[in-house]
């Protein structure tokens, strides 16, 4: 089987997230995602996340109605000595720990991918044991507006890099296809041309503006229940 592993902060989940997967599963032909939410992100340190249960609960909404789409506990926050969720956690969930995690539960046969934005893909070779993480798993990366193969190939870690004379014709081509090197496989997705971003979700619901173009009614109605993005106080962060 091909498995898919989409990580991110997912506060909140949207459309963007979902063509992401829709497009990595066709292109890919992936059986079945997992849409895996840090209780504590490395990479982003933007405070204050909305609670893990939140992100979670939006994710099953978002993915409900996909047979092929799973919510993941895979990052969810430590027990604490009392049998309950601790949401303040010290360390911070690396992907190479929770891909580990994940493979022993998957036969030899299974491949495992990572599916990612460009935007995030371009910080992977400051993430905590990069070079692993490219042996463990094939990368599907989508790409954003006026980002290049060559932004895709310089933004890997540097062993596993091309040398610039073998990039330089990679500038003027688009993010897509496959680029298969010694040590890192990725397939590109090209531009999906969805514009969603969380931070303009939050942006939105502060304003008071409808949510429809970015997320499903779901979620949107979830967000409004539970006075999400309002203000920090109404959060309950
Ligand atoms: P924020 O606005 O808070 O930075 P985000 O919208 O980028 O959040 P994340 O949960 O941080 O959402 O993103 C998870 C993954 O999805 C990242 O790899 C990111 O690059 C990718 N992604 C997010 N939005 C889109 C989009 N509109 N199209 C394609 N990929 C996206």
């Amino acid at each position: 089987m091909n498995i898919g592993l989409f990580g991110g902060t997912f506060d909140p989940v949207h459309r963007g997230h979902v063509a992401l997967a829709r497009a990595a599963m066709e292109q890919c032909k992936l059986h079945r995602i997992y849409f895996v939410p840090p209780s504590l992100p490395p990479h982003k340190q933007r405070q204050p996340l909305s609670p893990f249960v939140h992100r979670f609960a939006m994710l099953a909404l978002a993915t409900a109605q996909e047979k092929a789409f799973v919510p993941s506990l895979l990052e969810a926050p430590e027990e604490g000595a009392a049998g309950l969720r601790r949401e303040r956690q010290e360390k911070p969930n690396y992907t190479i720990d929770t891909v580990r995690r994940l493979k022993q539960s998957l036969k030899a046969s299974d491949q495992l991918f990572l599916l990612i934005g460009m935007d995030a893909f371009a910080d992977v070779a400051q993430w905590h044991q990069a070079e692993a993480l490219f042996r463990e798993c094939e990368f599907i990366v989508a790409g954003r507006p006026g980002y290049s193969l060559a932004d895709v190939a310089n933004a890997l870690p540097e062993s596993l890099r091309p040398r610039p004379e073998v990039t330089k014709p990679f500038h003027k081509q688009p993010a897509t296809g496959d680029l298969v090197l010694p040590g890192a496989t990725i397939h590109l997705l090209g531009d999906l041309h969805q514009p969603a971003s969380a931070t303009a979700i939050r942006a939105a619901v502060a304003a008071g503006k409808p949510l429809g173009r970015f997320v499903d009614a779901a979620v949107a109605e979830y967000i409004r229940k539970m006075g999400l993005y309002e203000s920090s106080k109404a959060a309950g962060r």
